[in-house]
């Protein structure tokens, strides 16, 4: 790269080298181009997961942990559980994910390893600066994270990586919700990938408007292992997250975002990776075609299905269990991931809504109408 005196021009520059940062730079062609990013992917790493079909396993494989082609959701009454031959529930490394991307880069695109100082927007690109150096870039796509509303709903976890002392049943099957745990503070579950019979991911979830103290999800994740006589050999890692459940606000500058601050999280889940890879793929394409704009994440029906749904829970998260569990009940594995992924088609929408309770959703529905939201 050139001296820091001078200023360096570029196509286009990527603020957050994270999952859609880096799912975007490593497609990049043709184009000169750089990622600002200050975290190493190891100060990165966590989790992701989503339902992936064989041919998207193939790419992402360098960072693939686990594969599941059975899940479940458990309440007090039973369990559904869903087998799929189309897809795998499939969780990342986002540590070897990141790292992955990183080493697919192109030669005309860089990282810069440090954050973004400051930025002159102009006409969807602008000025950065950063490590002391200056940038022009014709474009620029922000993936900052943006800052979530305020008591908004959102999804908050502590998740465990664990080496337990003895194997654990049922160790071929992912459990995604089960709500046999304290449901006093809001719609609250544990999540479960068992990489091997003894290798465990095992978190505390909670949906609700206010991230609790981080003891709080430390104690559920001991009280549900010590119901289940479950003991720990070794802890390998904690992590924690935030995921905000509330549509994102437009930015106010002419700068493109990407990611979850351009909305790509499903609001009713807090899902986002699958939908980066598409939309980050679809971008490429764009801007190899010389174009910029970012393709839609979600269609506008399903922005607004997915409003009437948390405007739902949020009134009532008394009903989650019971809106989750009949959501599963109501559609086969194959049906499931493709909800979950937000391709359903019409059929697997009408058998949802069907098993919904009415009048929570009827009301949802008419309160989103006439929020102008
Ligand atoms: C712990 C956790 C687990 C999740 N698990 C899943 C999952 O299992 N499945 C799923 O589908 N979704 C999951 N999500 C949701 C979503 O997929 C992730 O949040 C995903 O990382 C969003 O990608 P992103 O690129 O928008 O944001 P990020 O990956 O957060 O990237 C934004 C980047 O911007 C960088 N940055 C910040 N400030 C600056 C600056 N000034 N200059 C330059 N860079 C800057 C940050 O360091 C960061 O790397 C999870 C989220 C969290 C937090």
């Amino acid at each position: 790269m050139s001296s820091p005196d001078k200023v360096i021009a570029l196509d286009v520059a990527i603020i957050g080298g994270g999952s859609a940062g880096m799912a975007l730079a490593a497609r990049l062609e043709q184009v000169s181009a750089v990622v600002f990013e200050p975290k190493t992917p190891a100060e990165r790493d966590c989790s992701w997961a989503l339902w992936a079909r064989p041919e998207q396993l193939q790419a992402l494989s360098p960072a693939v942990t686990g594969r599941w082609d059975r899940w479940r959701l458990i309440d007090d009454c039973g369990e559904v559980i869903h087998h799929s031959g189309e897809f795998c529930y499939t969780s990342l490394s986002a540590e070897r994910y990141l790292q992955h991307c990183e080493d697919s880069l192109n030669d005309s695109v860089s990282l810069v390893r440090a954050p973004v100082e400051s930025l002159i927007p102009e006409q969807g690109g602008g000025q950065i600066n950063a490590a002391g150096q200056a940038y022009t870039a014709s474009t620029i796509y922000d993936s900052r994270p943006s800052k979530s509303a305020d008591n908004s709903l959102c999804q908050h976890f502590i998740g465990w990586e664990i080496i337990t002392t003895e194997p654990i049943d049922n160790a071929d099957i992912a459990t995604l919700m089960d709500f046999r745990v304290d449901q006093s503070r809001g719609l609250h579950f544990i999540y479960v990938l068992p990489y091997s019979d003894r290798h465990l991911l095992v978190e505390s979830t909670m949906i609700s408007n206010q991230p609790e103290e981080k003891d709080w999800y430390r104690h559920a994740i001991s009280q549900w292992l010590a119901d289940r006589n479950i003991q720990i050999q070794s802890q390998l890692r904690e992590e924690y997250g935030v995921i905000s459940m509330a549509a994102v606000k437009p930015s106010t500058t002419t700068i493109a975002q990407i990611g979850a601050a351009g909305g790509s999280v499903r609001l009713s889940s807090g899902y986002a990776f699958s939908t980066i890879q598409t939309q980050m793929a679809a971008l490429a394409d764009t801007i190899s075609a010389g174009e910029r704009k970012v393709p839609a994440a979600f269609s506008r029906r399903l922005v607004f299905m997915d409003k009437v749904f948390n405007r739902a829970l949020n009134a009532r998260p008394d009903h989650g269990v019971t809106v989750f569990m009949a959501m599963a009940k109501s559609l086969n594995g194959e049906q499931f991931a493709r909800f979950m992924l937000g391709h359903a088609g019409l059929g697997e929408w009408a058998k949802v809504i069907m098993a919904m309770p009415k009048w929570p959703f009827i009301v949802a529905a008419l309160r989103q109408v006439f929020s102008h939201d």
